[in-house]
Protein backbone atom coordinates (compact mmCIF):
# COMPACT_ATOMS: atom_id res chain seq x y z
CA UNK A 1 0.00 0.00 0.00
CA UNK A 2 1.03 3.61 -0.86
CA UNK A 3 0.91 6.34 1.86
CA UNK A 4 -1.26 9.05 1.39
CA UNK A 5 1.62 11.56 3.22
CA UNK A 6 4.01 13.90 1.98
CA UNK A 7 6.67 12.75 0.10
CA UNK A 8 8.24 15.35 -1.64
CA UNK A 9 8.60 18.89 -1.61
CA UNK A 10 10.09 21.48 -3.85
CA UNK A 11 12.18 24.30 -2.62
CA UNK A 12 12.80 27.34 -5.17
CA UNK A 13 15.19 30.22 -3.62
CA UNK A 14 12.77 33.29 -3.93
CA UNK A 15 14.57 35.35 -6.01
CA UNK A 16 14.03 33.06 -8.55
CA UNK A 17 11.56 31.26 -10.53
CA UNK A 18 11.17 27.12 -10.96
CA UNK A 19 13.46 26.61 -14.45
CA UNK A 20 9.95 24.64 -15.13
CA UNK A 21 8.47 26.73 -17.53
CA UNK A 22 4.73 26.61 -16.35
CA UNK A 23 5.64 24.81 -13.19
CA UNK A 24 4.48 26.43 -10.30
CA UNK A 25 7.18 26.92 -7.26
CA UNK A 26 6.77 24.60 -4.07
CA UNK A 27 5.01 21.93 -5.08
CA UNK A 28 4.51 18.91 -3.77
CA UNK A 29 3.97 15.09 -4.16
CA UNK A 30 1.70 12.48 -1.61
CA UNK A 31 3.99 9.07 -2.06
CA UNK A 32 0.30 8.44 -3.56
CA UNK A 33 0.79 11.07 -6.51
CA UNK A 34 4.60 10.39 -6.44
CA UNK A 35 3.74 6.53 -7.18
CA UNK A 36 1.18 7.63 -9.72
CA UNK A 37 3.36 9.75 -11.70
CA UNK A 38 6.28 7.27 -12.19
CA UNK A 39 4.15 4.58 -12.81
CA UNK A 40 2.70 6.93 -15.98
CA UNK A 41 6.32 7.97 -16.79
CA UNK A 42 7.47 4.36 -16.84
CA UNK A 43 4.35 3.64 -19.40
CA UNK A 44 5.17 6.61 -20.95
CA UNK A 45 8.98 5.81 -21.66
CA UNK A 46 8.13 1.88 -22.57
CA UNK A 47 6.63 3.51 -25.46
CA UNK A 48 9.53 5.21 -27.12
CA UNK A 49 12.68 3.07 -25.92
CA UNK A 50 13.09 -0.45 -25.19
CA UNK A 51 14.39 -1.85 -21.96
CA UNK A 52 17.92 -1.69 -21.09
CA UNK A 53 18.30 1.76 -23.75
CA UNK A 54 20.22 4.25 -21.44
CA UNK A 55 18.27 8.45 -21.31
CA UNK A 56 20.63 11.10 -19.82
CA UNK A 57 18.86 13.29 -17.42
CA UNK A 58 21.24 16.72 -17.25
CA UNK A 59 18.97 18.71 -14.90
CA UNK A 60 19.21 20.11 -11.05
CA UNK A 61 17.48 19.61 -8.43
CA UNK A 62 13.88 19.72 -9.81
CA UNK A 63 11.13 17.27 -9.08
CA UNK A 64 10.99 15.96 -12.80
CA UNK A 65 14.18 14.68 -11.57
CA UNK A 66 12.68 12.42 -9.37
CA UNK A 67 9.85 10.92 -11.05
CA UNK A 68 11.90 10.61 -14.11
CA UNK A 69 14.33 8.05 -11.88
CA UNK A 70 11.28 5.81 -10.79
CA UNK A 71 9.79 6.00 -14.10
CA UNK A 72 13.18 5.14 -15.96
CA UNK A 73 13.29 2.15 -13.08
CA UNK A 74 10.07 0.44 -13.53
CA UNK A 75 11.07 0.59 -17.36
CA UNK A 76 13.74 -0.89 -17.38
CA UNK A 77 15.98 1.65 -18.51
CA UNK A 78 19.83 2.77 -17.48
CA UNK A 79 19.37 6.89 -16.26
CA UNK A 80 22.52 8.81 -17.34
CA UNK A 81 23.03 11.22 -14.51
CA UNK A 82 25.16 14.43 -15.70
CA UNK A 83 25.85 17.02 -13.86
CA UNK A 84 24.03 20.20 -14.43
CA UNK A 85 27.35 22.15 -14.65
CA UNK A 86 28.77 20.46 -17.47
CA UNK A 87 30.00 22.41 -20.18
CA UNK A 88 28.93 21.41 -24.08
CA UNK A 89 31.75 19.69 -24.61
CA UNK A 90 31.74 17.84 -21.10
CA UNK A 91 28.44 16.48 -21.89
CA UNK A 92 28.70 15.78 -25.25
CA UNK A 93 31.33 13.28 -23.66
CA UNK A 94 28.98 11.50 -21.30
CA UNK A 95 26.02 11.82 -23.69
CA UNK A 96 28.72 9.42 -26.37
CA UNK A 97 30.56 7.71 -23.66
CA UNK A 98 26.97 5.97 -22.22
CA UNK A 99 25.85 5.99 -26.18
CA UNK A 100 22.69 7.40 -24.06
CA UNK A 101 19.63 7.46 -26.99
CA UNK A 102 18.08 10.65 -25.15
CA UNK A 103 18.53 13.74 -23.07
CA UNK A 104 16.13 15.17 -20.47
CA UNK A 105 16.87 18.71 -19.68
CA UNK A 106 15.82 22.40 -19.20
CA UNK A 107 15.27 25.15 -21.66
CA UNK A 108 17.33 27.43 -18.98
CA UNK A 109 19.20 27.55 -16.23
CA UNK A 110 21.17 30.07 -13.90
CA UNK A 111 21.07 32.18 -16.68
CA UNK A 112 22.39 29.46 -19.75
CA UNK A 113 20.22 28.47 -22.57
CA UNK A 114 20.61 24.63 -21.70
CA UNK A 115 17.50 24.11 -24.29
CA UNK A 116 19.84 25.41 -27.37
CA UNK A 117 23.25 23.05 -25.66
CA UNK A 118 20.80 19.95 -25.28
CA UNK A 119 19.99 20.86 -29.28
CA UNK A 120 23.26 21.12 -30.17
CA UNK A 121 23.53 17.34 -28.50
CA UNK A 122 20.69 16.00 -31.30
CA UNK A 123 23.61 16.11 -33.54
CA UNK A 124 24.90 12.97 -32.30
CA UNK A 125 21.76 11.60 -32.98
CA UNK A 126 19.79 11.43 -29.92
CA UNK A 127 16.18 12.46 -28.99
CA UNK A 128 15.72 15.40 -26.38
CA UNK A 129 12.84 16.04 -24.31
CA UNK A 130 12.16 19.45 -22.25
CA UNK A 131 11.23 19.04 -19.03
CA UNK A 132 8.29 22.29 -20.10
CA UNK A 133 5.16 20.78 -20.22
CA UNK A 134 6.46 17.25 -19.63
CA UNK A 135 5.04 16.22 -16.17
CA UNK A 136 1.50 17.40 -18.00
CA UNK A 137 1.93 14.93 -20.98
CA UNK A 138 3.38 11.98 -18.50
CA UNK A 139 0.18 12.57 -16.55
CA UNK A 140 -1.88 12.08 -19.68
CA UNK A 141 -0.52 8.69 -20.83
CA UNK A 142 -2.34 5.62 -20.04
CA UNK A 143 -0.88 3.29 -17.90
CA UNK A 144 0.30 0.05 -19.51
CA UNK A 145 1.60 -3.38 -18.49
CA UNK A 146 5.18 -2.30 -17.21
CA UNK A 147 8.08 -4.98 -17.76
CA UNK A 148 10.14 -7.28 -15.15
CA UNK A 149 13.35 -6.01 -13.87
CA UNK A 150 15.31 -8.38 -12.10
CA UNK A 151 17.18 -6.26 -9.07
CA UNK A 152 20.81 -7.04 -10.63
CA UNK A 153 19.87 -5.23 -13.71
CA UNK A 154 21.53 -1.89 -13.84
CA UNK A 155 19.60 1.15 -12.68
CA UNK A 156 21.87 4.03 -13.12
CA UNK A 157 25.28 5.18 -14.82
CA UNK A 158 26.41 7.88 -12.21
CA UNK A 159 29.91 9.53 -13.49
CA UNK A 160 32.53 10.24 -10.77
CA UNK A 161 32.83 13.74 -9.88
CA UNK A 162 36.09 14.56 -11.16
CA UNK A 163 37.86 15.63 -8.14
CA UNK A 164 41.27 13.76 -9.87
CA UNK A 165 40.63 14.20 -13.51
CA UNK A 166 38.70 12.50 -16.92
CA UNK A 167 34.85 10.97 -15.12
CA UNK A 168 34.40 7.14 -15.70
CA UNK A 169 30.84 6.14 -15.60
CA UNK A 170 30.05 3.93 -12.24
CA UNK A 171 27.06 1.56 -13.78
CA UNK A 172 25.49 0.56 -10.61
CA UNK A 173 22.83 -2.01 -9.90
CA UNK A 174 18.83 -1.81 -8.88
CA UNK A 175 19.53 -3.50 -5.78
CA UNK A 176 22.45 -1.76 -4.88
CA UNK A 177 20.97 1.43 -4.83
CA UNK A 178 17.98 0.84 -2.59
CA UNK A 179 19.46 -1.29 -0.04
CA UNK A 180 22.47 0.89 0.43
CA UNK A 181 19.89 3.80 0.72
CA UNK A 182 17.97 2.18 3.02
CA UNK A 183 20.56 0.92 5.80
CA UNK A 184 22.10 4.31 5.12
CA UNK A 185 18.62 5.84 6.45
CA UNK A 186 17.57 3.49 9.01
CA UNK A 187 21.11 4.16 10.57
CA UNK A 188 20.68 7.71 10.30
CA UNK A 189 17.22 7.21 11.57
CA UNK A 190 15.02 8.55 9.49
CA UNK A 191 11.85 6.69 9.54
CA UNK A 192 9.02 8.91 8.79
CA UNK A 193 10.56 12.31 9.45
CA UNK A 194 11.49 15.36 7.09
CA UNK A 195 15.20 15.48 5.70
CA UNK A 196 16.23 18.48 4.27
CA UNK A 197 18.77 17.71 1.36
CA UNK A 198 20.59 19.99 -1.01
CA UNK A 199 22.75 17.31 -2.42
CA UNK A 200 22.90 16.95 -6.03
CA UNK A 201 20.56 14.41 -7.77
CA UNK A 202 23.05 13.97 -10.48
CA UNK A 203 25.34 11.79 -7.65
CA UNK A 204 24.44 8.92 -5.57
CA UNK A 205 24.00 10.92 -2.39
CA UNK A 206 21.22 12.71 -3.66
CA UNK A 207 19.26 10.40 -5.95
CA UNK A 208 20.61 7.66 -3.83
CA UNK A 209 20.44 8.28 -0.26
CA UNK A 210 18.37 11.34 -0.27
CA UNK A 211 15.88 10.45 -2.95
CA UNK A 212 15.31 6.41 -1.84
CA UNK A 213 16.42 6.76 1.61
CA UNK A 214 13.23 9.32 2.18
CA UNK A 215 11.42 6.95 0.04
CA UNK A 216 12.15 3.45 1.62
CA UNK A 217 11.60 5.10 5.23
CA UNK A 218 8.27 7.18 4.31
CA UNK A 219 9.96 10.43 4.81
CA UNK A 220 9.49 13.40 3.22
CA UNK A 221 12.09 14.58 1.99
CA UNK A 222 12.52 18.56 1.10
CA UNK A 223 14.63 19.23 -2.10
CA UNK A 224 16.38 22.41 -2.52
CA UNK A 225 16.36 23.32 -6.39
CA UNK A 226 20.19 24.37 -5.17
CA UNK A 227 22.58 24.48 -2.76
CA UNK A 228 22.69 27.93 -0.93
CA UNK A 229 23.47 28.24 2.56
CA UNK A 230 20.74 30.44 3.16
CA UNK A 231 17.60 27.85 1.38
CA UNK A 232 19.05 25.05 3.52
CA UNK A 233 18.55 26.89 6.70
CA UNK A 234 15.11 28.47 5.72
CA UNK A 235 13.78 25.03 4.50
CA UNK A 236 15.13 23.18 7.77
CA UNK A 237 13.52 26.48 9.85
CA UNK A 238 10.02 26.10 7.79
CA UNK A 239 9.44 22.60 7.26
CA UNK A 240 10.79 21.83 11.14
CA UNK A 241 13.26 19.29 9.45
CA UNK A 242 14.63 16.66 11.58
CA UNK A 243 17.28 15.59 9.07
CA UNK A 244 19.98 17.23 7.55
CA UNK A 245 22.43 15.97 4.64
CA UNK A 246 25.36 18.13 3.23
CA UNK A 247 29.05 17.73 2.54
CA UNK A 248 31.61 19.17 4.83
CA UNK A 249 32.00 22.50 2.71
CA UNK A 250 28.05 22.98 2.51
CA UNK A 251 27.61 22.61 6.97
CA UNK A 252 30.66 24.67 6.85
CA UNK A 253 29.00 27.09 4.77
CA UNK A 254 26.03 27.25 6.39
CA UNK A 255 27.28 27.63 9.88
CA UNK A 256 29.60 30.98 8.59
CA UNK A 257 25.83 31.96 6.95
CA UNK A 258 23.79 31.54 10.37
CA UNK A 259 26.21 34.05 11.86
CA UNK A 260 25.00 37.16 10.46
CA UNK A 261 21.24 35.44 10.25
CA UNK A 262 20.45 33.42 12.82
CA UNK A 263 16.71 30.97 12.77
CA UNK A 264 15.26 28.46 15.16
CA UNK A 265 16.70 24.78 14.01
CA UNK A 266 15.65 23.27 17.26
CA UNK A 267 13.71 20.37 15.29
CA UNK A 268 17.02 19.17 14.14
CA UNK A 269 17.94 15.76 15.77
CA UNK A 270 20.96 14.86 12.92
CA UNK A 271 22.99 16.41 10.39
CA UNK A 272 25.29 13.44 8.23
CA UNK A 273 27.87 14.42 6.33
CA UNK A 274 30.49 12.62 4.43
CA UNK A 275 31.53 12.46 0.98
CA UNK A 276 35.13 14.26 1.86
CA UNK A 277 36.99 14.19 5.36
CA UNK A 278 34.76 15.18 8.56
CA UNK A 279 37.75 16.99 10.62
CA UNK A 280 36.24 16.44 14.41
CA UNK A 281 36.12 20.44 14.52
CA UNK A 282 33.49 20.08 11.69
CA UNK A 283 31.45 18.05 14.83
CA UNK A 284 31.92 20.80 17.21
CA UNK A 285 30.67 23.80 15.25
CA UNK A 286 27.64 21.47 13.83
CA UNK A 287 27.13 21.25 17.34
CA UNK A 288 27.68 24.39 18.51
CA UNK A 289 25.94 26.61 15.78
CA UNK A 290 23.61 23.90 14.38
CA UNK A 291 22.73 22.15 17.61
CA UNK A 292 22.37 18.88 16.55
CA UNK A 293 25.16 15.80 16.35
CA UNK A 294 26.90 14.98 13.56
CA UNK A 295 26.94 11.24 11.53
CA UNK A 296 29.16 10.39 9.22
CA UNK A 297 29.18 8.50 6.35
CA UNK A 298 32.03 7.24 3.95
CA UNK A 299 31.84 5.74 0.60
CA UNK A 300 32.51 5.98 -3.03
CA UNK A 301 29.92 6.78 -5.96
CA UNK A 302 30.97 3.07 -7.47
CA UNK A 303 30.45 1.46 -4.12
CA UNK A 304 26.18 2.35 -4.43
CA UNK A 305 27.78 4.73 -2.40
CA UNK A 306 27.96 4.19 1.47
CA UNK A 307 30.64 1.67 3.06
CA UNK A 308 30.17 2.99 6.70
CA UNK A 309 28.73 5.14 9.09
CA UNK A 310 28.84 6.25 12.72
CA UNK A 311 26.09 5.85 15.07
CA UNK A 312 24.75 8.23 17.72
CA UNK A 313 25.46 4.78 20.11
CA UNK A 314 29.12 4.98 19.37
CA UNK A 315 31.89 6.11 21.78
CA UNK A 316 31.78 10.04 21.62
CA UNK A 317 35.63 9.43 20.36
CA UNK A 318 34.73 6.72 17.56
CA UNK A 319 32.07 8.94 16.81
CA UNK A 320 34.16 11.85 15.77
CA UNK A 321 37.40 10.64 14.49
CA UNK A 322 36.42 7.49 12.63
CA UNK A 323 33.79 7.17 9.65
CA UNK A 324 31.48 4.31 11.91
CA UNK A 325 31.61 0.64 11.19
CA UNK A 326 30.53 -0.83 8.12
CA UNK A 327 27.15 -0.77 7.20
CA UNK A 328 25.48 -4.25 7.06
CA UNK A 329 26.67 -7.64 4.11
CA UNK A 330 29.61 -5.78 3.13
CA UNK A 331 33.13 -6.89 3.58
CA UNK A 332 35.76 -4.70 4.39
CA UNK A 333 39.30 -5.62 4.39
CA UNK A 334 43.04 -3.13 4.80
CA UNK A 335 45.81 -4.40 2.41
CA UNK A 336 49.03 -3.37 0.44
CA UNK A 337 47.64 -1.93 -2.43
CA UNK A 338 50.50 -3.24 -4.73
CA UNK A 339 50.20 -6.92 -3.53
CA UNK A 340 46.53 -7.71 -2.60
CA UNK A 341 48.19 -9.23 0.77
CA UNK A 342 45.64 -8.53 3.40
CA UNK A 343 46.89 -6.74 6.77
CA UNK A 344 46.28 -7.15 10.12
CA UNK A 345 43.98 -4.98 12.58
CA UNK A 346 45.80 -1.13 13.16
CA UNK A 347 47.87 -1.58 10.36
CA UNK A 348 47.65 1.20 7.82
CA UNK A 349 46.43 0.18 3.75
CA UNK A 350 44.40 0.85 1.39
CA UNK A 351 40.75 0.03 2.07
CA UNK A 352 39.13 -2.81 -0.14
CA UNK A 353 35.54 -3.61 -0.45
CA UNK A 354 33.58 -6.73 -1.39
CA UNK A 355 29.95 -6.60 -1.47
CA UNK A 356 26.45 -6.32 -3.08
CA UNK A 357 27.12 -3.08 -3.52
CA UNK A 358 30.09 -2.92 -5.76
CA UNK A 359 29.34 -1.25 -9.32
CA UNK A 360 29.20 -3.72 -12.25
CA UNK A 361 31.80 -1.91 -14.10
CA UNK A 362 32.91 1.48 -15.75
CA UNK A 363 30.81 1.07 -18.31
CA UNK A 364 32.61 0.46 -21.54
CA UNK A 365 35.79 0.74 -20.06
CA UNK A 366 36.79 -2.80 -19.13
CA UNK A 367 40.73 -1.84 -18.38
CA UNK A 368 39.85 0.57 -15.85
CA UNK A 369 37.29 -2.27 -14.46
CA UNK A 370 40.06 -4.38 -14.07
CA UNK A 371 42.39 -2.19 -12.51
CA UNK A 372 39.87 -1.58 -9.81
CA UNK A 373 38.16 -4.52 -9.00
CA UNK A 374 40.03 -7.67 -8.12
CA UNK A 375 39.36 -11.44 -9.71
CA UNK A 376 38.20 -11.93 -6.67
CA UNK A 377 35.82 -9.30 -6.28
CA UNK A 378 37.69 -6.93 -3.97
CA UNK A 379 37.18 -2.92 -4.77
CA UNK A 380 40.02 -1.03 -4.31
CA UNK A 381 38.85 2.33 -3.48
CA UNK A 382 42.26 4.25 -3.88
CA UNK A 383 41.64 5.38 0.08
CA UNK A 384 44.07 4.94 3.08
CA UNK A 385 43.14 3.70 6.29
CA UNK A 386 43.04 1.80 9.52
CA UNK A 387 40.33 -0.54 11.44
CA UNK A 388 40.27 -1.21 14.95
CA UNK A 389 39.29 -4.76 16.57
CA UNK A 390 35.54 -3.34 17.09
CA UNK A 391 35.36 -2.64 13.36
CA UNK A 392 35.60 0.97 13.42
CA UNK A 393 37.59 2.58 10.36
CA UNK A 394 39.48 5.46 10.26
CA UNK A 395 40.33 7.09 6.85
CA UNK A 396 43.74 8.25 6.74
CA UNK A 397 44.70 9.63 3.49
CA UNK A 398 43.85 9.15 -0.07
CA UNK A 399 46.56 7.16 -2.33
CA UNK A 400 45.73 9.84 -5.82
CA UNK A 401 45.91 12.84 -2.71
CA UNK A 402 49.40 11.66 -0.64
CA UNK A 403 52.19 14.43 -1.36
CA UNK A 404 55.36 13.13 -0.94
CA UNK A 405 58.29 15.85 0.36
CA UNK A 406 61.81 14.47 0.36
CA UNK A 407 60.33 10.58 0.72
CA UNK A 408 58.07 11.15 3.43
CA UNK A 409 54.21 10.26 2.61
CA UNK A 410 52.24 13.25 4.32
CA UNK A 411 48.41 13.12 3.64
CA UNK A 412 46.92 16.43 3.56
CA UNK A 413 43.74 15.10 5.48
CA UNK A 414 45.81 15.00 8.70
CA UNK A 415 46.92 18.83 8.08
CA UNK A 416 43.46 20.03 6.93
CA UNK A 417 41.87 18.65 10.33
CA UNK A 418 44.67 20.79 12.01
CA UNK A 419 44.30 24.03 10.18
CA UNK A 420 40.25 23.72 10.64
CA UNK A 421 40.94 23.51 14.46
CA UNK A 422 42.16 27.77 14.06
CA UNK A 423 39.33 29.82 14.96
CA UNK A 424 40.38 32.17 12.03
CA UNK A 425 39.94 29.34 9.20
CA UNK A 426 36.44 28.73 7.59
CA UNK A 427 37.95 26.02 5.42
CA UNK A 428 41.07 25.00 4.12
CA UNK A 429 42.38 22.60 0.95
CA UNK A 430 45.74 21.39 1.62
CA UNK A 431 47.78 19.58 -1.76
CA UNK A 432 51.27 18.60 -3.47
CA UNK A 433 53.17 20.98 -5.73
CA UNK A 434 56.20 20.00 -7.60
CA UNK A 435 59.38 21.37 -6.13
CA UNK A 436 63.49 20.65 -7.32
CA UNK A 437 64.68 19.82 -4.40
CA UNK A 438 62.13 18.22 -2.23
CA UNK A 439 60.14 16.55 -4.96
CA UNK A 440 56.72 17.58 -3.66
CA UNK A 441 56.25 20.28 -0.88
CA UNK A 442 52.96 21.20 1.06
CA UNK A 443 50.47 23.92 -0.47
CA UNK A 444 47.61 25.48 1.46
CA UNK A 445 44.56 27.58 0.00
CA UNK A 446 43.08 28.75 3.26
CA UNK A 447 39.39 30.78 3.37
CA UNK A 448 40.11 32.86 6.38
CA UNK A 449 36.82 34.31 8.03
CA UNK A 450 35.71 37.77 7.38
CA UNK A 451 36.84 39.46 10.51
CA UNK A 452 40.36 37.98 10.71
CA UNK A 453 43.84 39.58 10.41
CA UNK A 454 45.82 35.66 10.97
CA UNK A 455 49.10 35.28 8.62
CA UNK A 456 50.83 32.87 7.16
CA UNK A 457 53.18 32.94 10.14
CA UNK A 458 50.31 32.25 12.68
CA UNK A 459 49.03 29.47 10.66
CA UNK A 460 52.44 27.77 10.49
CA UNK A 461 53.03 28.46 14.14
CA UNK A 462 49.47 26.58 14.65
CA UNK A 463 50.81 23.66 12.63
CA UNK A 464 54.22 22.77 14.38
CA UNK A 465 52.32 23.09 17.46
CA UNK A 466 50.31 20.29 16.35
CA UNK A 467 52.40 18.29 13.82
CA UNK A 468 55.91 17.32 12.51
CA UNK A 469 57.43 20.23 10.95
CA UNK A 470 58.24 19.07 7.80
CA UNK A 471 53.83 18.83 7.24
CA UNK A 472 53.34 22.37 8.10
CA UNK A 473 52.20 24.01 4.65
CA UNK A 474 55.30 26.20 3.06
CA UNK A 475 53.17 27.74 0.22
CA UNK A 476 49.75 29.66 1.16
CA UNK A 477 47.54 31.14 -0.91
CA UNK A 478 44.18 33.12 0.63
CA UNK A 479 41.34 32.07 -1.20
CA UNK A 480 37.70 33.37 -1.37
CA UNK A 481 36.26 30.61 -3.33
CA UNK A 482 37.55 27.08 -3.97
CA UNK A 483 36.62 25.38 -7.02
CA UNK A 484 34.52 22.74 -6.23
CA UNK A 485 32.74 19.66 -7.84
CA UNK A 486 28.99 19.90 -8.08
CA UNK A 487 29.30 17.65 -5.10
CA UNK A 488 30.80 20.53 -3.15
CA UNK A 489 34.17 18.60 -3.12
CA UNK A 490 37.72 20.72 -3.74
CA UNK A 491 39.08 19.93 -6.88
CA UNK A 492 42.88 19.59 -6.08
CA UNK A 493 43.81 19.31 -9.29
CA UNK A 494 42.13 23.03 -10.60
CA UNK A 495 44.14 24.37 -7.55
CA UNK A 496 47.49 22.95 -8.69
CA UNK A 497 46.71 23.90 -12.13
CA UNK A 498 45.34 27.25 -10.86
CA UNK A 499 48.94 27.48 -9.09
CA UNK A 500 51.08 26.27 -12.45
CA UNK A 501 49.16 29.19 -14.47
CA UNK A 502 49.99 31.60 -11.98
CA UNK A 503 46.34 32.21 -10.99
CA UNK A 504 46.46 31.30 -7.23
P1 LIG B 1 37.03 10.96 -8.27
O1 LIG B 1 36.71 9.52 -8.01
O2 LIG B 1 37.12 11.29 -9.71
O3 LIG B 1 38.22 11.41 -7.47
P2 LIG B 1 35.16 12.00 -6.34
O4 LIG B 1 36.17 12.09 -5.26
O5 LIG B 1 34.25 13.14 -6.40
O6 LIG B 1 35.79 11.82 -7.78
P3 LIG B 1 33.26 10.27 -5.10
O7 LIG B 1 32.85 8.88 -5.36
O8 LIG B 1 32.21 11.30 -5.07
O9 LIG B 1 34.35 10.64 -6.17
O10 LIG B 1 34.05 10.37 -3.72
C1 LIG B 1 34.57 9.27 -3.04
C2 LIG B 1 35.79 9.66 -2.23
O11 LIG B 1 35.50 10.69 -1.29
C3 LIG B 1 36.29 8.51 -1.39
O12 LIG B 1 37.08 7.62 -2.13
C4 LIG B 1 37.07 9.24 -0.30
O13 LIG B 1 38.37 9.58 -0.75
C5 LIG B 1 36.28 10.50 -0.11
N1 LIG B 1 35.39 10.37 1.07
C6 LIG B 1 34.10 10.05 1.09
N2 LIG B 1 33.61 10.06 2.33
C7 LIG B 1 34.63 10.37 3.15
C8 LIG B 1 34.77 10.54 4.57
N3 LIG B 1 33.76 10.41 5.40
N4 LIG B 1 36.00 10.86 5.03
C9 LIG B 1 37.05 11.00 4.20
N5 LIG B 1 36.98 10.88 2.86
C10 LIG B 1 35.78 10.57 2.34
Amino acid sequence: AVPDRLALVEVVPSSMQSPVKAAQTGREWTFHQLHSDARRCASWLSARFSKGDRVCIWAPNVPEWIVLQYGAALSGLVLVTANPALKPSELRYVIEQSRSRAIFHLEQFRGVDTGSVARQMEEVGIQRYSFDGWLEEVRGTTEAVLPDVDSGLPAQIQYTSGTTGQPKGALLRHRALVTNASYVAVRAGLDGSVLVSPMPLFHTAGSVMSVLGSVTTRSTLILPLLFEPSLVLDAIATWRAQVVFGVPTMLLAMIEQLKSAPRDLTSLRAALSGGAPVPPELHRRVREALKTPLMTVYGQTELSPIVSQTTFDDPEDKRIHTVGRPLWNVEVRIAVSATFEALPLESEGEIQVRGYQTMIEYFDKPEETRETITKDGWFRTGDLGKMDACGYLQITGRLKDMIIRGGENIYPVEIEACLIRHPDVADVAVFGVPDATWGEVVAAAVRITSDSKTTAEELVNHCRKAMAPHKAPTLWFGSTEFPLTASGKVQKFKLREALANGAL
